[in-house]
């Protein structure tokens, strides 16, 4: 009997992440499309790994009034997705769309439920996108980040009752579909109180990320939620919850922080274990194995399997998801999450080596790719700290294994070409070499990142998100401490 009996992998393709390893389904002028074959060879090796459900986001941009017109984009999208899910099914995968309600457009304007004009908009496009994504397994709600409200009285309650009617019209439109509602944030993203007062707010994502409007009681545009807060969200969802569908699943972290840790908002255990005694619960710990921006190759994995064994003990989730930016290059990541998913007690330095004598006939690599897990960031909680000679004499070790693997003989039924994987793994375990040395070429470096990594964002637009221009120069400052 697996640990967990839904294992979803999540790739976030949104605006704000993309990159050489991501794929574009936003931008027809623009690189990375995949293929169906593409596709198949993706669905392939996340079934292979002992995930249940491919997972994506319908992000802001497609939750548009374009998509209502009729629109080029999102009407490709569609048609691309039902194909993914015919293929998902094929392989014996579910499919879930994760659905933000109120983020709309590519500037993700939050949209008001306590206005007419925009509760009516939020219907429209809810009722749409469940007609053209018909067949799909799962609907997630999800709260916001982006998104929410505190407009014109929307509190924590706005969010549930939306989701009442979400629920609804998605059962119109899909009869099958199962449905999960989010709790993600401090909690429920971005409502109430969890958003920051901005005076005459006018729904804009510009507006209400404005530093001008911080305080010291809410200094981020979300994420503000105390544990008092939180017990009235969950307090609230608790009482509202019998009126939704017996099967809908509620997806809910140990800790209510992007973490999932008790840090901000508080300890969620107790309602995890409250809900699950309504309905299913399920995790949606977004950084447990990749963090945003700056892409590299994740070694996650003692933090991966230390979380799955903290949710069996705690709380009697039925499974959760695994994120991913970077699907055609966190395959370790991958291969690790679905096992640990299956077993929770499996050993995650084991599951390192298995997978690279399956990919590189080489044992010992396993254990050197935990020096990646050097940048901080969004989930960076690194199991050992380095001096940078150590690195350094890592890093060349690497390069020289790397150079004489042979991933002819792979095992592992890659989304990739192995040998892609393998002049991946070679170019950033150069980079970070080269990031070692005493005094590393920052400039060369950087433009090496973006050229390498980023380059779609010379012909696709710049994100509202505007994180994603510092990854860059994030990637290039790295290892500027002699120990990290
Ligand atoms: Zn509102």
């Amino acid at each position: 009997m697996p640990t967990f009996t839904h294992r979803s992998c999540y790739v976030n393709f949104a605006e704000h992440l993309l990159n050489r390893w991501n794929v574009n389904v936003l931008y027809p002028d623009a690189p990375y499309q995949w293929s169906l074959e593409e596709w198949e060879r993706f669905l392939r090796m996340i079934a292979a790994f002992g995930f249940t459900c491919f997972e994506y986001w319908l992000v802001p941009t497609l939750f548009d009034t374009a998509a209502l017109e009729g629109g080029a984009v999102p009407t490709a999208f569609a048609a691309r997705m039902r194909e993914v899910n015919d293929l998902a099914h094929g392989l014996g995968l579910q499919t879930k769309v994760l659905c933000p309600p109120n983020t709309i457009g590519p500037a993700w304007y939050s949209a008001c439920p306590n206005l007419p004009e925009d509760r009516a908009l939020i219907h429209r496009l809810w009722r749409h996108w469940m007609r053209a994504l018909a067949g799909t397994d799962i609907v997630g709600i999800f709260p916001g980040d982006p998104g929410g409200c505190n407009r014109h009285g929307c509190t924590h309650e706005t969010y549930i009752e939306l989701a009442l009617e979400l629920c609804e019209i998605t059962l119109q439109e899909n009869p099958g579909a199962r449905l999960e509602l989010g709790t993600w944030g401090t909690p429920f993203s971005g409502w109430g109180g969890d958003a920051r007062t901005v005076p005459g707010w006018d729904g804009s994502f510009a507006m209400l990320a404005d530093p001008t409007y911080a305080t010291p009681e809410t200094p981020m545009h979300i994420w503000n939620g105390d544990p008092a807060r939180a017990e009235a969200a969950m307090g609230y969802l608790l009482r509202r919850l019998p009126e939704f569908p017996t099967d809908m699943a509620v997806a809910i972290n140990l800790g209510f922080s992007p973490d999932g840790d008790a840090t901000l908002g508080g300890d969620a255990r107790a309602y995890a274990r409250a809900i699950a005694a309504v309905r299913p619960i399920t995790t949606w710990d977004y950084s447990l194995g990749e963090g945003e921006l700056i892409c590299y190759p994740h070694w996650r994995l003692p933090r991966l399997a230390a979380r799955r064994r903290e949710e069996r003990s705690a709380a009697p989730y039925s499974g959760g998801m695994s994120y991913t930016m970077s699907p055609r290059l966190n395959l370790l990541t991958l291969y690790a999450a679905g096992a640990l998913f299956q077993d929770a007690d499996a050993d995650p330095d084991a599951l390192s080596r298995t997978f690279c004598i399956a990919v590189f006939g080489d044992p010992a690599l396993g254990e050197l790719f935990e020096a990646f897990e050097i940048v901080p960031g969004w989930g960076h909680y690194p199991r050992r700290r380095w001096a940078k000679t150590e690195l350094r004499r890592v890093y060349t070790e690497m390069v020289d294994r790397l150079e004489a693997a042979d991933p002819a003989a792979c095992t592992l039924p890659l989304c990739v070409d192995p040998e892609a994987y393998r002049q991946d793994l070679l170019w950033f375990a150069r980079q970070f070499h080269a990031l070692a040395a005493p005094a590393p070429d920052r400039q060369t470096i950087r433009a090496a990142y973006r050229a390498r990594a980023l380059s779609i964002y010379d012909v696709v637009p710049p994100s509202v998100d505007e994180r994603t221009r510092a990854a860059a120069d994030g990637f290039a400052g790295l290892l500027g401490d002699e120990i990290v």
